[in-house]
């Protein structure tokens, strides 16, 4: 047989397929594992206000530490537990998580602003998702204005009459929305009118060019000119450098999130800076003004 598949030459290609689609489903199968068995957890990420330097709130950001293979990316884990059927406990894992740590941090005097957890398309599509919510709220003590939903611009186009009547229905509960990955995206531009929304996040492929790009620069600007007269708080994603920071704020975008500030970090990392701010300077300034 061996000899056979070898004559049609295609031997080497057929094998490395598999292997590629059973490590697939090796990690599928893992994933499922790794929920119980304490490898996942959450890193945070702050987002700052450009001209203080100010943290206005956290992301929430789900890490897996694989016991063989190591820290595998989200970018990797999360499409496949959305392959997979995963994605719904997976992210109310992360929902309560981070609505129980933002508890822990409000318990300590620790102000931290919002959590913005990240919420994939196949979650909203559930009926029952803001129900859910409002129990994970519940069972915390996480008061709603403290936590925000990011939601990729990419995953709008498949929301139907009900997701968007399920993100009203989050938003009254006071609840924010973000759209996340601005740009990248094939939404079209009445979302942005119909969609109850309070930010939208520039992605950081444009934020990458903004020093040398003239089109980068350009949409860029666009949105943060769109964004701002819709209403909407705008976030440049993937500050890299001083230079990013001042040249998003020279176009009126006041609020950022990237490396340049910090990399995300575990909650013990994050305690330690946030009793040191609130030590400092006990004032803290909410991410939205209460307009609601
Ligand atoms: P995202 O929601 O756009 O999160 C921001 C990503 O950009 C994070 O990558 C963060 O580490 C990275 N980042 C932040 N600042 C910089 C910077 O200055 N430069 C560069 N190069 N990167 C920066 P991460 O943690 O690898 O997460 C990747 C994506 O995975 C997230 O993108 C989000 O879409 C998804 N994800 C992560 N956790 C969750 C989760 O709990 N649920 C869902 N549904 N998706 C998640
Ligand atoms: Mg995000
Ligand atoms: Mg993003
Ligand atoms: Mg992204």
């Amino acid at each position: 047989y061996r000899a056979k598949t070898e004559d049609l030459g295609y031997h080497f290609f057929d094998t490395s397929l598999t292997n590629q689609a059973m490590f697939q489903v090796r990690l599928g199968n893992d994933l499922r594992g790794a929920l119980n068995r304490d490898q996942l957890f959450l890193h945070y990420q702050p987002l700052i206000d450009l001209r203080t330097g100010e943290w206005i709130g956290l992301e929430a950001l789900a890490r897996w530490q694989h016991p063989v293979e190591g820290a595998i990316s989200p970018t990797v884990f999360i499409p496949l537990a959305e392959r997979t059927g995963m994605i719904t406990s997976l992210g109310e894992w992360a929902l309560r998580e981070a609505c129980q740590q933002g508890r822990t941090w409000l318990d300590a005097n620790l102000g931290f602003g919002h959590i913005a957890v990240n919420i994939a398309a196949p979650q909203l599509a559930h009926r029952g998702f803001a129900s859910r919510l409002r129990h994970i709220l519940q069972e915390s003590g996480l008061p709603p204005h403290h936590l925000e939903l990011e939601i990729t611009e990419t995953s709008l186009m498949h929301f139907d009459h009900e997701t968007i009547a399920q993100l009203r229905e989050i938003r009254s509960m006071g609840i924010s929305l973000a759209i996340d990955d601005f740009g990248t995206g094939y939404s079209s531009l009445r979302y942005l009118k119909e969609l109850p929304v309070d930010a939208l996040k520039i992605d950081r492929s444009f934020i990458n060019g903004i020093l040398d790009d003239h089109r980068d620069q350009a949409i860029i600007r666009a949105i943060i000119d769109m964004g701002s007269s819709l209403g909407f708080s705008v976030i440049a994603e993937g500050i890299e450098s001083e230079a990013h920071g001042q040249a998003v704020q020279a176009y009126h975008c006041h609020r950022g999130q990237g490396f340049f500030f910090s990399r995300p970090a575990d909650a013990d990392t994050i305690t330690r800076v946030l009793a040191n701010q609130t030590a400092s300077s006990p004032a803290f300034h909410p991410a939205y003004p209460d307009t609601r």
